[in-house]
């Protein structure tokens, strides 16, 4: 009798190992604030970890610059091209492993001998010593066309500046396609087009900004003339918002609430339409693609910086609905995913004031929560995950005062279904559990009387044996009796 049989598929989910441990890592989660797709930090390691060519063939090709006469660190990097053969020192150097922390402490010790005498220069020293092992790998960085075409597939999920960055770090890998990103961004021609894009562009800005703050000195000045003073000193709040806030939608109600605030003061307000129809036009931004370049030249970036000053910002972040600092808990019925911009402006606003800068929040908080709902009633994401849409409502619903009230009746109606429908597959897996458990016991039982017949049948067969046993004895005893029998009848007879 075979009495195997098949786990149901909700045993073998159980087996299934948990991939995600916070929402933060759920891939293609649209951001809270923003309503766009956030990138994980593990798809950027991952480009980021294939842009420079594995230590392995570092190591190969000898171009160590002296670091080979290092025993320690030479061991360190030795070690991490043979446990990791196809990955970079960069990978090395993002990743919090063994290795790097190793690798670390190894640097650090050489940076305190070094400075026995000037304990002060430690921390620098010790900074120069680990570019110089990165400087090793920068110099064996791959070539722009390869490292563009590896990062083709995050460009959906990046936009504005940054996406003029890409589209023309695209456009220069074509262009120079043996070159790396780093030498591009340091080509004489590139630095020199960009310097001169930039300088035309910020004279246009400031002459943007210029007219439109001078077209709204001229409204109030028909409504409720003011001296020059006041327009100044307006005009460089405005500028001040302008360069502390970095959220631009933030900026502009900044800016607009600042000059309702003056209208008010001042009896105008039947111009706050025009006026807030002028801030509109003000350049959203000095931040400009020439600028970026600008920039990656004088700071010395590396691929590396490249890539990840592109992508950080739309990096998936855990964003605190109760920020941390007002005793929110760091569990996931505390938590939305953000954009890590997007968490940056929002820092420890409460809602209630974010949304006025962001008014679609809300609905895109709606929109994350009816995703994650989508991918738990598809079984993608099990364990803990299937509470979290209702703990996270609860969450908005108390934190907002009602202001955010999720709909979840879709995602309930067919969880409940789903979580009945579970209950009754469990139940029959049950049944089944038991019905088997009872074969094996029958089974059992029927075995139990066979050993027995079949000991009695031993024993019946062991006592057989001990008779033939018996009557061989005799039968042996007959045959000594008889030989010496023929023996004497041997002697006795006459010759
Ligand atoms: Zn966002």
């Amino acid at each position: 009798m075979n009495l195997s049989i098949t786990p149901s598929p909700q045993f073998q989910a159980r087996q299934v190992k948990v991939k995600y441990n916070d929402i933060k890592h759920i891939p293609n989660v649209p951001c809270a604030c923003c309503g766009k797709k956030v990138i994980l930090p593990e798809q950027l390691a991952k480009i980021l970890g294939a842009v420079s060519r594995p230590m392995a063939s570092i190591i190969k090709s000898g171009s160590m610059n002296g670091w080979e006469n290092n025993e320690t660190i030479w061991k360190i990097l030795q070690n991490f091209a043979q446990n990791n053969p196809k990955q970079s020192l960069t990978s090395l150097m993002i990743g919090n492993s063994d290795e790097y922390k190793q690798l670390s402490g190894a640097v650090s010790t050489l940076a305190e001998e070094r400075c026995k005498s000037t304990p002060e220069n430690t921390e620098a020293t010790r900074k120069t010593l680990f570019q110089s092992i990165i400087a090793n790998s920068r110099n064996k960085m791959r070539s722009s066309s390869v490292v563009m075409k590896r990062m083709a597939p995050l460009k959906s999920y990046i936009e504005g500046t940054k996406l003029e960055v890409f589209e023309q770090l695209e456009i220069y890998s074509q262009k120079y396609p043996r070159k790396t990103l780093t030498e591009i961004v340091n080509m004489e021609e590139i630095v020199k087009f960009h310097k001169m894009k930039d300088l035309l562009q910020r004279v246009e800005t400031k002459e943007q900004i210029d007219f439109h703050f001078s077209n709204i000195q001229k409204l109030i000045n028909s409504a409720n003339p003011q001296s020059q003073e006041v327009f100044d000193q307006l005009k460089e709040e405005a500028l001040d918002i302008f360069a502390v806030i970095s959220d631009p939608q933030m900026r502009m109600l900044k800016i607009k609430k600042l000059y309702q605030a003056f209208l008010k003061q001042n009896n105008c307000e039947k111009l706050t339409n025009k006026i807030n129809k002028e801030i509109d036009q003000i350049p959203l931004t000095y931040i400009t693609k020439d600028a970026f370049f600008v920039f990656a030249h004088n700071h010395d970036f590396d691929d590396n910086k490249i890539i990840t000053s592109i992508f950080n910002p739309v990096i998936s972040t855990f964003e605190h609905v109760i920020p941390q600092s007002k005793n929110g808990e760091d569990r996931m019925k505390n938590g939305l995913v953000m954009h890590k911009d997007c968490n940056r402006y929002r820092g420890n606003l409460p809602y209630e004031e974010f949304f006025e800068y962001h008014p679609e929040m809300p609905k895109n908080i709606q929109k994350q929560v009816n995703y994650i709902a989508r991918r738990i009633l598809e079984g993608k994401l099990i364990g803990a995950f299937r509470f979290w849409p209702m703990t996270i409502a609860k969450t908005l619903y108390q934190y907002t005062n009602g202001a955010i009230n999720l709909d979840l009746t879709r995602h309930c109606e067919k969880g409940l279904e789903d979580t009945e429908q579970r209950i009754q597959l469990r139940n029959d897996f049950i049944t089944q559990l038991k019905n088997d458990r009872n074969n094996k016991i029958s089974k059992k039982q029927e075995l139990q009387k066979q050993i027995e017949a079949l000991e009695a049948e031993m024993n019946g067969l062991g006592n057989v044996v001990k008779e033939l046993n018996s009557e061989n004895q005799n039968e042996k005893r007959l045959i000594s009796f008889y030989e010496s029998h023929i023996k004497a009848q041997k002697k006795s007879k006459p010759e």
